[in-house]
Formats: C-alpha cells, structure tokens, sequence
C-alpha cells in the first residue's frame, strides 16, 4: 500500500485514523515516518490539530483533522433560465451563494463570463481574494464526456457541444476547473452529506428536462461515454408525443416540467418552464397539482426498471417539480412495478438540500479531485 504524506490525508479526512497512534497502526508506518508524514501536511496547512484547549468535553486532544478553510472552492450550477454560484469551504459549505441571471443560450462565452463575474463578486463580498481560491467546478444540464470532461451533445445547451468548459473559464478564474453533469453532483451533494451511510444512490431531478445522477460504492457512476442515468429519453410504451430530442414518446416528452407546463398553457396558464409549474404547485393549483401527481406516475414507471436494475439505497426525488404531489404518483407505479426486493429497503425522498444540493456536491467533487492521495503525494513528495 503506497502511504505517502496524500494517502495520510486520505485516513484523516476520511475519518479512518485521526491520531498518530491511529495512523501507525492502520497503515503499519513507523513512528517516525508517520511524524513526517503529518509534519509535512501541517507545515503545508491541509491538516490541524483539534481538541487542545478546545472545551469539547471528551474530545481526545491533538486529533488531526482536514483544514477545510485551508483554501476555498468557487462552484457553479448552470441551468436553463439562470446559474447559481457559491464560495465554499474544502467541506463543501456554502460561505456565501447568489443567481447569476443568464440563460443558457445566450452560449457559453457569455454564461462562463457571467459565473466568473458573480464568483468574483462573492468573493469580495466575503473579504476574500483570488490567491485563496484552490479550485472551481460548474456542473451542467447535459452529458458530459467523461474523457475530455467536455458536454457530450447536450440537447438544451446550443453551442456547447464539445466547448472547452474548464480551458477558457482559466482565462477568467486561473485556477483548476472541473466539469460535472448536473444530476451527477446533486447526487453526489445528496449522498456525501445527507445519506452518507448509504453509499448507493440514485437522485432524479425533475426540472424542464428530466435527469438522474447515480452514486455507487460512494463515487458518482458515469458510464462508458458519459450517458449514465440520462433517463429523459426512455421510450415510454403507447406514448406518441413529440420530445426536444426529434423522438417521440420519450419520458421527458411527457412527464417533465416543460410537458407539465405545456398542458397548463393549453388550459389558460401562463407556464413555459418547470419553474413557472414549482410556482403554481407551491400555491396549491389543482391543475398543477393533478398533472405534476400523473407526471409522477409516468417517471415512477421508468424508475421501477432503474430501482430493479442498481437496488440502490436512497431515490432522491429533486427539482423544480419535486413535491409531495409528484411523490405520490411516483410511488404508485414504482412500487407496484419493482421486485420487491429492490424496493424493501429503499428509501424514497424529496431532496432536503434542494438548489444547494448542486454547490455542495460540485464543491466536494473538486475537492475530492484536488486533494486525492495522488494529488498531494505528487505536491508533498
Ligand atoms: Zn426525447
């Protein structure tokens, strides 16, 4: 087992080992290269010592932890209608978050100056500037390859096929980037902070589009070329309208927050998006209510396969269309639908984090990335 000064962090924020003692034993280390080890992380300000004079009570005294103010994470979670920023801690808090108001169509030129611009502001408006900042991350409503890191044909995004996301946002924020898919890392932010002794989840984002992000063995699964849990376009049997994608019958087609909106708009509403749908929902509109409980029907039909085919541990239900409406619906079709042993131990939810889920997830991806045991061996040693 490789056990440099990166694979010791590992122990500590992971909370494997968090003395000294603790350390030589879990990785067989002598005294004396485990002082090193733990000299060099302190001197290079990744890890503290907590519990000295500290009036906690029982805490043992010279714990070592992960210093998560060590630096900060500038994060971004682009959407259709608008993006959210945030700045914070290597824990994945949120210091301090605003809305970035630019669409995503106006292209990425434009929607990346904007984050920049709005990370900037934050960073300000909380005393801080750019030489703390370790890293960023921007996660999008759209496949992202997992090679290049780039967005993969994302169908609601023109002109981001392929576009260098985390090359040009260098440019304006010189720091490394990290590219997430959405679902992906508020699947991550679910699972990493709210469930995090259930280390198999699924989250499904019912927004405009329909998404879902999986979580396995406590790492985000992203499939061969990116197009893990990307459940929008499953054909839907007997089902002939038309999707955003040119197919027809396809779950988004019919169940998302813009099939949602659709039908209200045919029934006098003035409703495009599956925000315009989330406000009518939260003002108790029977229409939206009824179609948002159906909406969940049809989604629950999908999931019943997913539920039966991963057996995860936790359904996240989050978006603009989560609500107790569409949880309702959901649970009619999958449990009826799914092996009972897929089901016997799931746990169906509405997301608690909600917006934040995004930013939290995204920044502990980031920081998974940047202080891996490799990352700091390589920095360390
Ligand atoms: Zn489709």
């Amino acid at each position: 087992m490789s056990s440099g000064p990166g694979d010791v962090l590992q122990l500590i924020r992971r909370n494997g080992a968090n003395t000294r003692r603790d350390i030589q034993n879990v990785t067989g280390l002598s005294r004396v290269t485990v002082a090193q080890r733990i000299d060099a992380l302190l001197s290079a300000r990744l890890i503290r010592e907590s519990g000295e004079g500290e009036a906690t009570g029982g805490r043992r005294p010279n714990r070592l932890v992960f210093d998560v103010r060590h630096s900060a994470l500038a994060v971004a979670t682009v959407d259709t209608a608008h993006s959210r920023v945030a700045i914070t801690d290597l824990s994945g808090r949120i210091l301090d978050h605003a809305l970035v108001d630019v669409a995503i169509e106006e292209g990425p030129d434009t929607v990346l100056a904007a984050l920049a611009q709005g990370m900037t502001s934050l960073m300000s408006r909380i005393g801080a500037d750019i030489s703390q900042l370790s890293g960023s991350g921007i996660s999008i409503p759209g496949p992202v390859d997992p090679h290049t890191r780039r967005p993969s044909q994302p169908p609601i995004m023109p002109g981001w096929d392929a576009y260098p996301i985390a090359d040009r946002f260098a440019e304006v924020l010189p720091v490394p980037t990290f590219v997430e898919n959405d679902a992906d890392a508020m699947a991550f932010g679910e699972q990493s902070t709210a469930y995090p002794e259930s280390n198999s989840l699924c989250l499904v984002k019912v927004s405009t589009g329909i998404g879902a992000g999986l979580v396995l063995g406590g790492s985000v699964y992203h499939g061969i070329d990116g197009g893990a849990g990307d459940i929008g376009h499953i054909r839907l049997a007997g089902e002939t309208a038309l999707c955003q994608c040119g197919s027809r019958g396809c779950l988004a087609a019919v169940a998302s927050g813009r099939a949602v909106a659709m039908e209200l708009a045919q029934r006098g509403f003035a409703t495009k998006s599956g925000r315009d749908v989330k406000e009518l929902l939260d003002s108790g509109n029977v229409d939206a209510l009824a179609l948002t409980h159906e909406a969940g029907r049809r989604i629950g039909e999908v999931m019943a396969t997913v539920v039966s085919m991963v057996n995860p541990g936790v359904l996240v239900i989050s978006g603009d269309l989560a609500s107790s409406a569409l949880l309702g619906g959901l649970r009619e079709t999958l449990y009826p639908r799914s092996l009972a042993r897929a089901t016997r131990n799931l746990d169906v939810r509405l997301s608690t984090l909600a917006d934040d889920a995004g930013l939290i997830g995204m920044a502990r991806i980031v920081s998974d990335s940047l202080f891996s045991a490799a990352a700091v061996n390589t920095r360390l040693l």
